[in-house]
């Protein structure tokens, strides 16, 4: 690129983050910056699907949501006959309409080899972007699963190998753990009880109190609670284990800074959203304050967002979830900007039903995969099974299975007892 084109691509880089952060970006020519918004341009325009490995069109034919109570399965199927399977996350008994009248009308008759493209059209299509976040996501991720599921069966490769070179045959996993509406000792012994569960040498904490179950609008929460819990949680597990903090955005940055300095002190390895997941300004303001890395990103619907805090180093691990933003190959575009920067990715994990295997598969071909990764069972109503892998957790690790697509065999009968919506 000649030199005129590169600053009017920077300048306009630079007006679409002042869009995203005004107040953090308005007046910024720092040419540092202009050149790293350059740069996670270029990685956000580079295919990620791998569409040499199709000789052939792949026209979908049929794509449809079905239903038996309250599980959802996602099949697609090409003009030549080829199928896929995907499991909806639970939330998508909220977003039907969206599947079935925003999204399916734009994925019928395409060709599956240009999944980049179909992906980032299907938010102009009729305005979709309106609905950007869990609402687009979700059912959109749904319909991802099930083509890569497909394309994956066709090639004959695992569906995390359509979007990326193999780089963890292993994923290593942390217990995820809720309870913060619990009182203290409650809450420690519940720990326990999770971490008990599998064989685990990583686990996350909840601090702060952004708890969701409360409709008590004076509820003043537990103080004092998260500082008494973080030495004791490292206390009890000592320092062969890695130990995560979450707040869910509960704190102000100045909170944020003086328990994050906590976190420091007991050698925890990430704080989780310090500060609400989209002010920006305040999640960088804790970056800069302490050593401890900030993470990020489960809420986040924007690649501007991420964008924007890995060019001004504002966080340290993006955490896409995979249903939420809308699927594999938006996902990997957020890991790979982080991944320019010297930044691990480590995804949000949600979804109940299969959101564990499809996490294992993404995670098995990023290059800057953070060390553990959200685990929240294996509890599934799906009936499957995998040749490949136990799908067992073994010394802290999932092995990742290696066949076509999604790499299981769910049963016939539980997919015939779901209808079409
Ligand atoms: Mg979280």
């Amino acid at each position: 690129m000649d030199r005129r084109g590169f600053i009017s691509k920077s300048a306009a880089a630079g007006m679409a983050s002042a869009m995203a952060a005004p107040a953090a970006f308005a007046g910024n020519e720092d040419p540092d910056i202009r050149s790293r918004f350059g740069k996670l341009d270029r990685i956000l325009k580079q295919p990620v699907f791998r569409k040499h490995l199709f000789s052939s069109p792949v026209i979908i034919d049929t794509l449809d949501l079905l239903v038996s109570g309250s599980s959802y399965i996602c099949r697609v199927r090409s003009k030549d006959g080829a199928e896929g399977i995907s499991v909806a996350h639970n939330d998508i008994s909220f977003l039907v309409p969206i599947f079935l009248r925003k999204l399916k009308p734009f994925f019928l008759g395409q060709d599956a080899r240009e999944l980049d493209l179909i992906i980032e059209k299907v938010y102009n299509f009729q305005f979709n972007f309106r609905y950007n976040g869990i609402a687009l996501g979700i059912p959109l991720a749904t319909i991802e699963f099930a083509i890569l599921d497909m394309m994956g069966r066709i090639a004959g490769l695992p569906m995390g190998q359509l979007i990326g070179d193999l780089h963890n045959t292993e994923v290593g996993v942390y217990c995820a753990t809720e309870f913060r509406e619990l009182p203290l000792e409650e809450h420690f012994a519940k720990i326990d009880e999770a971490v008990a569960e599998y064989d685990f040498k990583a686990l996350k904490i909840k601090i702060g109190y952004m708890f969701a179950g409360s409709r008590n609008i004076h509820d003043k929460g537990l103080p004092g609670k998260s500082e008494k819990l973080i030495p004791m949680v490292r206390n009890k597990y000592g320092e062969g284990w890695s130990l995560y903090a979450d707040s869910n955005g509960y704190y102000d940055a100045e909170s944020a800074i003086k328990i994050g300095r906590l976190l420091e002190e007991y050698k925890y390895s990430y704080f989780e959203e310090p500060v609400m997941f989209d002010n920006f300004l305040e999640i960088k303001k804790v970056s800069d304050a302490l050593t401890l890395p900030v993470a990020n990103g489960e809420q986040d619907n924007s690649f501007y967002n991420f964008r924007w805090l890995i060019a001004n180093d504002g966080i340290e691990i993006v955490q896409p979830d995979n249903y939420y933003f809308g699927g594999f190959i938006r996902s990997m575009k957020v890991a790979l900007m982080a991944h320019a920067f010297g930044k691990a990715c480590t995804p949000h994990m949600s979804g109940g039903a299969l959101g564990y295997l499809y996490n294992i598969h993404f995670v098995s071909v990023l290059p800057n995969a953070g060390q553990h990764h959200e685990f929240k069972g294996l509890g599934t109503q799906v009936q499957f099974s995998c040749p490949t892998s136990p799908l067992k957790v073994n010394a802290g690790k999932i092995k990742v299975p290696t066949g076509p697509g999604n790499g299981i065999d769910i049963d016939p009968d539980f997919i015939n007892r779901h209808k079409p919506l």
